[in-house]
């Protein structure tokens, strides 16, 4: 289980080796992206809370990088943070995100990225429930729900 500490450490010294990587030139990132997912993925904005996609929504899945495809938080994970963005405790897997330290807005965030394909996804706070304590609040549009079954 991933903790506060581990995603201190992370951004601070090196982040997980990523499963495979995907780079590709912004061009073809906004080619492929609709402008929304590229807003947020490519250019770090976010998404309005409460009006998205993922923010309500309870239904079994896997949530994918929707930039890359990887999988990247499950929905046995997901919980409601009352912060109007989809929120969980941890990723489907250690090494599917990279940590950076992110000073913008005149704030001392974390930034979670997709650690395949370098997409902003949103921020990691340490004010989740127990046991991680952790709680990632993304963006709907850097996120892609699978139904299994
Ligand atoms: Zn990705």
């Amino acid at each position: 289980m991933i903790r506060w500490i581990d995603v201190l450490k992370f951004a601070k010294y090196s982040n997980p080796e990523p499963p495979r990587r995907l780079e590709l030139p912004e061009a073809a990132w906004q080619e492929q992206l609709s402008p929304a997912q590229f807003q947020v993925l490519r250019q770090k904005a976010t998404e309005p809370p409460y009006r998205n996609a993922y923010c309500r929504s309870y239904e079994p899945g896997v949530y994918t990088c929707a930039g890359c495809g990887t999988v990247l938080f499950d929905s046995a994970t997901k919980y409601h943070a009352i912060s109007g963005w989809p929120s969980f405790t941890q990723p489907a897997a250690k090494n599917v995100i990279r940590y950076a330290f992110d000073s913008s807005y005149h704030m001392e965030r974390i930034e979670a990225l997709c650690n395949v394909c370098g997409g902003h996804l949103g921020h990691v706070f340490p004010d989740g429930p127990e046991p991680s304590g952790l709680r990632y609040c993304l963006n709907s549009e850097s996120l892609l729900r699978l139904s299994l079954g």
